[in-house]
């Protein structure tokens, strides 16, 4: 296992583009306040998405613009060259592109077929790196399409390689809608990284059958050098059917900083953040660790505790 992995938050962006409660601007910088306090250095901060189809994601540029410059780089997700148009025009550091590996899904997600999702993410790509910023290309649906059933490995290994060849600083498998299990992640992210060395194999998984903590160990064990995650395991993609919540952030934290695995992050300033959030939703987020706290409790609650 390796010493560390690196936690990209998402909560801003995946974590609130499904949510029917329109936060406010101010709140969603308040949400990334919390994770920069929290310790994250990447975050997917907006989407540049047409705000007819995601009313969540219209405020991208206003979000951006009041964020503080802090050294974190900053993702804005983009589906087409519009998208990256408008996001180079704003001071994210990073784009993030998304291809999807069927074309039943690529349509309904973004109005493009597979292949053309491949060919605009590497457009994206080139996009990013003629401004001077860096990009990273996302391949959704790559452990199984909700119209389309299992995709073969050989087609997710054969985008991950023109995606790796784009010039992307890395290459992400999604489990958009929640159906990937261990045995799953740990062979594909295997192949995938036998694929694309030395280029890093990053992780976006949803929590939509209970499988989401297990699937970011697995991940981890294979060799994947960073995990997507939202505070308080917000999230859902709404032109995936009955998709859930990203894996929560502070769960993944807990899981990993009590396995001698480091992630940089403060576990109590993520609960304090989803509990925050959480006030702000009005109703409890599907992460566990926030409801039940840390384990063990710092020393000195421990020993005050012995004097009593
Ligand atoms: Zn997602």
């Amino acid at each position: 296992m390796p010493d560390g992995i690196e936690i990209v938050e998402v909560s801003p962006r995946d974590g609130l583009q499904n949510e029917s409660l329109q936060v406010s601007t101010e709140n969603k910088v308040s949400l990334i306040r919390h994770a920069l306090a929290a310790g994250v250095r990447r975050i997917e901060v907006a989407s540049f998405v047409n705000p007819a189809k995601v009313p969540q994601m219209a405020d991208a540029e206003a979000v951006i613009a009041a964020l503080p410059d802090t050294g974190a780089v900053y993702i804005g997700l983009v589906l087409n060259r519009r998208g990256a148009v408008r996001a180079l025009e704003t001071k994210v550091q990073q784009l993030g592109a998304v291809c999807v590996t069927t074309d039943s899904f690529a349509m309904r997600n973004q109005g493009q077929t597979s292949a053309q999702s491949l060919d605009i993410a590497c457009d994206v790509v080139g996009a990013a790196l003629a401004a001077g910023r860096s990009a990273q290309i996302t391949i959704g649906a790559a452990f199984g399409c909700p119209f389309e059933g299992e995709v073969p490995h050989d087609r997710v290994i054969a985008m991950a390689r023109r995606a790796a060849a784009s010039g992307a600083v890395e290459v992400a498998l999604a489990d958009t809608i929640g159906v990937a299990v261990p045995a799953h992640v740990r062979a594909l992210v295997t192949q995938v990284r036998g694929a694309i060395a030395p280029l890093p194999v990053r992780v976006h998984l949803h929590n939509t059958r209970n499988t989401g903590l297990a699937n970011a160990w697995a991940a981890v064990e294979a060799g994947a050098a960073t995990i997507d995650a939202a505070i308080g395991g917000l999230g859902g993609c709404p032109f995936a059917p009955g998709a859930a919540g990203n894996v929560p952030t502070e769960d993944v934290v807990y899981m990993l900083e009590r396995s001698g695995i480091a992630t940089g992050l403060d576990l109590d300033a993520l609960i304090a953040g989803t509990t925050w959030f959480s006030g702000i939703m009005g109703r409890a987020l599907p992460g566990m660790v926030s409801r039940a706290g840390r384990f063990p409790q710092a020393a000195i609650s421990v020993l005050e505790g012995v004097e009593q």
